[in-house]
């Protein structure tokens, strides 16, 4: 049984059509099946023997370029026999030629190459140093000076709400109240067998709205049915009447705890906006997508995804559906990208993982490394936990939606079995918390835990060097910045800026970086991520010079940050993040070096090719744009 991507979605078990791909592709993008049976369990004895390619490439090399030489020598057959006690797979590498190659290494370290050769098991056999001669090799790719980085790695987003994002009413690029209107009223009207109408990506702030959108402003939109949208951050829903009235949510309904019901003024009357954990109320009465939606909403995130040059992620909250809709794929020869994920709950995490995360799969394409905890909300609908009032709504310091004991006991129900923890901190308080929670847990749950802290968006200045202790990851999420720094501004008042979004203070405190996006919340573009990094300006160049310029990092450090860091973050150095012998040939063909741009050339580069495992996973005859920066929250 075949396991893992074949280059071209739905061919897996065609082999035939795959050699004349090949050609036309001129890799040799089919893997024979005596090399592809690995296991799940990855430990597959042939597998095993295979994996030092190295050992057979000097000889490979040796007799291919003699092979070459003398066409027409006796010594042909003896050649061919000899040929033929070699695995059919070691004549199989792949030379990816004439790139201006980069790879780094987690420090921002630069290593520049000219050439990439390829095992037939998409493991990196060798990289052409500048100025050395590039060996032969069955199969060659002229890249023709273009650029080569390693394969770029979103440490931070929600696979599944990114794909399935893809499939409902997407109002993250509207304007105004009206203009979403209209996009609702379209979208249900355009789907009329659909019992609920759902959807995301909405942003008061973005309309000029100055408060939340209400019941009778959606009702207005559509009212013969259900109709339950996501704010932009995930962090809100706006519901319409019959929305409210399928869950029974009413003026005698309490807020749950760490959630809030919005209410109409003046009285305890729903007002159409329901916070956090209050969201719950609503979508447990929404349909679940079936399994094929999900498949579906999986594919798409993996097409936008390879398109923007991301070849790996860390799912951050997978639930038991997601992990069976990525085992599916798997199972189909159709996951791509690879997952690093992290359970959306204790549940899920046991139910996933038994006693301890899961091998890899799928060859280096899945695992189940960690658990996902939530500790706060967000800036944006006044959940994220601090220290002192919001700047905007004094006496609100927003929403504990773990205590710090329940933090601490889930924490240790998931070190006990040496499962990664990632702790959602937004807030001051929620950071502090987070890092003393940490920095208990470290006396009992020693050796490398690499405990990580997702976002760290607003820190007491006090609290930075913390995360230099334990080994602590600051996984954070350059467009945000951008994004954010008008909500930012009015949530937290001048004073509070100072550990904001503090990538440079953060690092330079010895905790090591790991960027993403949180697509669906911003858009699944590394480049973009990086432009924001090194400038502190968004995409129209505002503000000039940068948003507290002081806290930007090298562009260096930035790509280290979207692929060995990232790597590092969820153990999964050696297998890939970086361009290095051993190490899976993940990479992406630009055309422009990202080391030599600037902020604005950054989002201007075109992703040309996506290569995963050593297979073109996008680009080549195709070529598409990257998504358009979504826009903030
Ligand atoms: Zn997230």
């Amino acid at each position: 049984m075949r396991h893992g991507f074949t280059r071209r979605r739905g061919d897996a078990e065609d082999l035939s059509h795959a050699k004349a791909q090949r050609r036309q592709d001129g890799v040799f993008a089919a893997k024979p099946p005596s090399i592809s049976n690995v296991t799940a369990s990855g430990n597959d004895p042939d597998y095993e023997w295979l994996r030092p390619l190295g050992v057979f490439a000097p000889l490979r090399r040796t007799i291919l370029l003699f092979f070459s030489a003398s066409p027409r020598l006796r010594v042909k057959p003896l050649l061919c026999a000899l040929l033929a006690l070699l695995p059919a797979s070691a004549l199989a590498d792949t030379l990816i030629d004439n790139v201006n190659g980069i790879t780094v290494d987690r420090n921002g370290t630069v290593t520049r190459f000219e050439g990439i050769v390829i095992g037939d098991d998409g493991h990196v056999v060798q990289l052409v140093e500048p100025g050395e001669r590039a060996p032969r090799a069955e199969f060659r790719e002229n890249m023709r000076g273009r650029t080569v980085i390693p394969g770029l790695i979103d440490a931070h987003l929600h696979v599944m709400e990114l794909g399935l994002s893809q499939l409902v009413v997407d109002l993250s690029g509207t304007r105004s109240l009206a203009e979403a209107q209209a996009a609702i009223r379209a979208f249900a009207e355009a789907n009329p067998e659909r019992p609920w109408i759902v959807g995301r990506g909405w942003n008061q702030e973005l309309w000029g709205l100055g408060r939340f959108p209400n019941t009778a402003e959606l009702d207005a939109a559509v009212s013969d049915r259900p109709v339950w949208l996501q704010r932009v951050d995930g962090h809100a829903g706006w519901a319409n009447t019959r929305a409210l009235e399928s869950a029974r949510v009413t003026a005698m309904t309490s807020d749950p705890a760490g959630g809030r019901i919005e209410r109409k003024p003046g009285g305890r009357e729903p007002a159409g906006v329901l916070v956090d954990a209050a969201m719950a109320l609503i979508e447990k009465e929404v349909p679940a997508p079936r399994a094929n939606d999900r498949d579906l909403a999986l594919y798409k995130a993996q097409e936008l995804l390879v398109a923007n040059g991301v070849t790996a992620v860390a799912d951050m909250g997978t639930s038991l559906e997601d992990w069976m809709t990525f085992r599916r794929a798997g199972d189909a020869g159709r996951l791509q990208v690879r997952i690093m994920a992290y359970a959306a709950s204790v549940e899920a995490m046991s139910l996933i993982g038994g006693s301890g995360p899961t091998r890899w799969l799928y060859d280096d394409r899945l695992r189940m490394g960690g658990l996902k905890l939530y500790h706060d909300g967000a800036l944006g609908s006044r959940g994220a936990l601090l220290k002192q009032p919001y700047a905007d709504d004094p006496g609100n310091r927003g929403l504990e939606r773990l205590t710090g004991t329940q933090l601490r006991n889930l924490m240790s129900r998931a070190a006990m079995e040496n499962y990664q923890v990632a702790i959602h901190a937004i807030g001051d308080a929620a950071n502090a918390e987070a890092l003393s929670a940490i920095d208990e847990l470290s006396a009992d749950y020693t050796g490398d835990r690499r405990w990580r802290i997702e976002h760290a968006q607003v820190v007491d200045p006090a609290d930075i060097p913390r995360f230099g202790q334990h080994g602590i990851i600051a996984s954070m999420q350059p467009a945000h910045q951008p994004s954010d720094r008008a909500m930012a501004e009015a949530r937290l008042g001048p004073q509070r800026l100072a550990g904001a979004y503090a990538w440079r203070s953060i690092h330079a405190s010895g905790a090591p970086l790991a960027f993403g996006s949180d697509a669906p919340v911003e858009a699944p573009d590394p480049l973009a991520g990086m432009a924001a990094a090194i400038s502190r300006e968004d995409a129209q160049g505002q503000p000039p010079g940068g948003w507290h310029p002081e806290e930007t990092v090298s562009i260096e450090e930035a790509l280290a940050a979207y692929t060995a860091g990232a790597a590092y973050a969820g153990f999964a150095e050696g297998h890939f993040g970086r361009l290095a012998v051993g190490e899976r040939a993940d990479f992406v063909v630009l055309d422009t070096d990202p080391l030599e741009a600037d902020a604005p050339a950054l989002r201007r580069i075109r992703v040309l090719e996506t290569w995963i495992g050593g297979q073109r996973a996008y680009g080549g005859a195709t070529r598409g744009e990257r998504a358009a920066d979504a826009p903030g929250r």
